[in-house]
This record gives C-alpha cells, sequence and structure tokens, in this order.
C-alpha cells in the first residue's frame, strides 16, 4: 500500500557523470517533494557491473549534493536487491504470469533478421509459451538456458500522466518482454518496478524516454497485485538546433559546469525553467520561490531548449549578487587558475575580494576572472593589436614617457588624485586625457577594455603599475 505521503525517487545509472537532463528531472523530483512535504529519494541504479562503475556513484552523489539536493533517506543501490528482483520473477513464474522462454540469442537475432528483411518490426513470437509441461520439465534437467519473459495480458494500458494527461497502449504492440536473463541478471525493467514498490514510491517523475517502459511496467504492478504509483514525463531537452543535447557542442555534465565556474544556484535555476514556467515567467528565481510556485500544472509538455545564453546571465546575475566570501572561495578553488598559470596562493583574500568587487559585474562565469581578469595576476605579455595601431604613435610617445614620470612621483596613490593629475598633465600637455588612458589600459592590462583603469591601478599598486608602463614602453 502505497502511503499518502509523497516519495519520489531520481534513479541515475552509473554509467556516466551527472547528466543536465538527468540533474532536471532530479531537480522536479525534489521540488515536488519539498512543495509537499514528502520525501526526495535517491537510488543508485548500479545493476548492470560492466558500464557502472562506483566511481561514477560517487561522483553523482557529490554532483547532486553541489546542486543542493540532498537525499532523505539513506541511499539505494540497486545491485544490492538483486536477489529481491529474482524472488519477485519467480514469483510471477510460479503464479503463470511469465514463462520460460528458451530461445538462444542466436534463434533471436535470425528472427530479428527476418522480420528486418520483410520490413517488419521485430515481436518475439511466443513459441516458448505454447512448450508443454513436459518439454519444459524435459529442457530444464538437460541444463538448456533460459530467460523468464512476463506474458504481457490481452487488451490495453492506460495511465493518467500528470504532464501528458491520459496515455493508452495497445497491449498487441508490446511483446512478451524478458525480466530475467538467460544468466539469471533481472532487467530493468523488474528491478525498477520492484524497488519502487519497496521503497513506497508514490510518484515517478522521469524523462519522457521513459515513457514506452510505462505500460510494461504496469502490467508489472497489476500482475503482482501492487497499487500502481503516479506517473510524470517530462519533456526532452534539446540545443539550439532543436537537436539531442551533445557533448561536442556543449558541455553535458553537471560536473562540467561546476568546473567552468558555474554556481550551483544559478544552475538549478537555469535547469528548473526548462520545463517549467514560474509565475510572471520570472527567470532568476530563488529555490525557495521555485518550491513555493511548483506544480505540474505549469510544467510544459513540450521539449525545453537548453539555451546557453540565457545560462550565462543567469549565472551572472547570481554571480552580482552573491556573498563577496563565497565568491573569494570559488574564485580560489576554480580550475581556471592553474590552466592560466596563476597560482591564488601567491594572493591575499585581500587581495583577492578587491579583484573581486570591481570585476563580478563583468563575469558570466567564475573561470572568467582568470581569463578576462589575468592581468590581477600576472604581467600582460602581448598587447591588443588593434589598440596598439590605433593609440600608439610617434608623438605621443614623449607624452606617455613624462606622465610615466609624473606617475612615479604620485605620493597619494588613490584613484581621484591618480586621475586629476592625469586630466591635468594633459591639458597642460594638449592632449586629450583619454589618448593617455588608453595607453594606461594597454600597458597594464594588455587590453582595450577594463574596468575603471585608476581603480585597477590601486589595485595593482604603484610598483607594479610603473614596471608595467616601462616594460610596455621598451616593447612598442
Ligand atoms: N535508471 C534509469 C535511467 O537512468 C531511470 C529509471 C527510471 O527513472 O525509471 O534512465
Amino acid at each position: 500500500m502505497i502511503s499518502d505521503e509523497i516519495r519520489v525517487r531520481f534513479a541515475p545509472s552509473p554509467t556516466g557523470f551527472l547528466h543536465v537532463g538527468g540533474a532536471r528531472t532530479a531537480i522536479f523530483n525534489w521540488l515536488f517533494a519539498r512543495k509537499n512535504k514528502g520525501k526526495f529519494l535517491l537510488r543508485i541504479e548500479d545493476t548492470d557491473a560492466e558500464r557502472s562503475k562506483s566511481q561514477l556513484s560517487q561522483q553523482i552523489i557529490s554532483s547532486m549534493h553541489w546542486l543542493g539536493m540532498n537525499e532523505d533517506e539513506p541511499i539505494v543501490f540497486q545491485a544490492l536487491n538483486i536477489s529481491r528482483h529474482k524472488e519477485i520473477a519467480m514469483e510471477l513464474l510460479k503464479n503463470k504470469k511469465a514463462y520460460y522462454a528458451f530461445e538462444t540469442p542466436e534463434e533471436l537475432e535470425e528472427q530479428r533478421k527476418t522480420a528486418q528483411q520483410n520490413k517488419i518490426p521485430f515481436k518475439y513470437n511466443r513459441a516458448s509459451l505454447n512448450l508443454t509441461e513436459e518439454t519444459i520439465q524435459k529442457y530444464l534437467s538437460e541444463g538448456r538456458q533460459y530467460a523468464l519473459r512476463f506474458k504481457v495480458p490481452d487488451g490495453i494500458t492506460e495511465f493518467d500522466d500528470i504532464v501528458h494527461g491520459k496515455t493508452t497502449f495497445g497491449n498487441s504492440e508490446i511483446e512478451d518482454f524478458v525480466i530475467l536473463r538467460s544468466n539469471g541478471s533481472p532487467v530493468y525493467m523488474i528491478a525498477v518496478v520492484v524497488d519502487d514498490h519497496d521503497m513506497k514510491i508514490s510518484h515517478i517523475i522521469r524523462g519522457d524516454d521513459h515513457l514506452s517502459n510505462t505500460p510494461k511496467q504496469i502490467m508489472l504492478y497489476n500482475a503482482l497485485g501492487w497499487e500502481v504509483p503516479k506517473f510524470a514525463h517530462l519533456p526532452m531537452i534539446l540545443d539550439e538546433q532543436k537537436k539531442k543535447l551533445s557533448k561536442r557542442r556543449n558541455p553535458v555534465s553537471a560536473d562540467e559546469y561546476k568546473n567552468k565556474g558555474y554556481l550551483p544556484e544559478a544552475l538549478f535555476n537555469f535547469l528548473t525553467l526548462l520545463g517549467f514556467a514560474p509565475f510572471n515567467n520570472r527567470e532568476v528565481i530563488s529555490r525557495q520561490e521555485l518550491i513555493n510556485e511548483f506544480t505540474f500544472e505549469r510544467v510544459n509538455k513540450k521539449s525545453a531548449v537548453f539555451d546557453m545564453k540565457k545560462l550565462n546571465w543567469i549565472n551572472s546575475e547570481y554571480i552580482k549578487s552573491a556573498d563577496e566570501n563565497k565568491l573569494l572561495e570559488l574564485v580560489k578553488q576554480s580550475p581556471a587558475a592553474a590552466e592560466n598559470n596563476i597560482e591564488p596562493a601567491n594572493f591575499s583574500d585581500d587581495y583577492f575580494l578587491q579583484v573581486i568587487n570591481i570585476i563580478k559585474e563583468r563575469l558570466q562565469t567564475i573561470n572568467e576572472i582568470y581569463h578576462y581578469g589575468d592581468y590581477f595576476f600576472k604581467d600582460p605579455i602581448k598587447y591588443d593589436e588593434k589598440g596598439i595601431e590605433k593609440h600608439w604613435n610617434d608623438e605621443i610617445k614623449p607624452i606617455f614617457i613624462s606622465y610615466q614620470k609624473l606617475l612615479e612621483n604620485c605620493l597619494d596613490w588613490n584613484s581621484d588624485k591618480i586621475e586629476a593629475e592625469l586630466r591635468d598633465f594633459a591639458n597642460k600637455n594638449n592632449v586629450k586625457a583619454a589618448a593617455i588612458i588608453h595607453l594606461l589600459r594597454l600597458a597594464i592590462t594588455g587590453k582595450t577594455v577594463s574596468p575603471g583603469i585608476f581603480d585597477v591601478m590601486v589595485i595593482l599598486g604603484k610598483n607594479t603599475v610603473y614596471t608595467r608602463i616601462n616594460k610596455f614602453i621598451d616593447f612598442n
């Protein structure tokens, strides 16, 4: 008996990292549980010993926790339940809801090929269903290999999908599917039903790709006399070319987004919008608001598009409003530091905080601090060519050199003072202040864009600024 309590589960197979599509499924389960004061459970479907690796299970679990979705009960590892799955398969056999099938894989392959040649969809021909008890016993005593197949009843299978509405399948289209392989291992179809039943799952929320499994699972529930949970199948996620998300085009694992400097709250927020529409179509919306607003009535049936630009924008919004100490930790841990040959330990927290505060308005990801803001951590090794072409010439060179002398004597190293002196100097030398500012920016950052250059100069300190200008003059 399923209790009145809402109990949902996320059931990833650990054959890879946590895919963003899987993470979105997990999020909808989690939001539904939190909204309804229910339980959110995690089940690792690791029965495929060849493809599942325990390291990947751990990776998935840590990505789930990174995204802020903790399980409410101990994690279930499906492989530990295999004997229970077998026991239930044997019970179906005993109750004549399943039967021995003695076809060898070669025979089945042959039948499949014939069907293909005749251009008809292959469906198991039920030959073993008609074996006499005597023949079965004979085959068993000969030690023939067998699989157990579920005997699909006549009629139709119907259910009310929470997202798609009434969904009907004709049972005649479904073959007598295998529940126990000839090597004795139970298949996904039965394992998932047994575990969902044993875990008292009330709602199965998963991707549309599982829709065609649902009638088979409902038949198993019915054959076992178990209460059928409710189902909600979520729309698929496509990329901007309306194709299945592919590693070749975009990162697909939550882990990659973490390593690229996306905030978990931002990724969570973004993934929720893939199929769910908050009130007033808000796009930046807190986790608590999402919990409050979550309802399947606002979940779309149509596939959702993974829009990288939107994710970047949402991430930049979260960076802008994040606590500075939290940003500090993320910046110090970012793998982009090593990628840019920068050693965070060489800089103080106070220094990092100054850099973060001046640059965070411009960041789409945490990692960009080391790309766009690399000059805060090391001298530029080259200068933007277009900038040089536009701003550097023989006329300005002596003026810039004498400006450097002035700067050297600047006693009060604050941005107002530096700016006032620069403007005054430009005036006296009959050049535009901007002409010197452009060069200062090029010399100090190597780039033509940066946050306010006087603030950058204050953060870097007089010595660094002076040597960079020297280097620039020598170089050009
Ligand atoms: N383990 C299955 C998968 O990774 C999900 C099973 C389910 O949700 O029913 O696709």
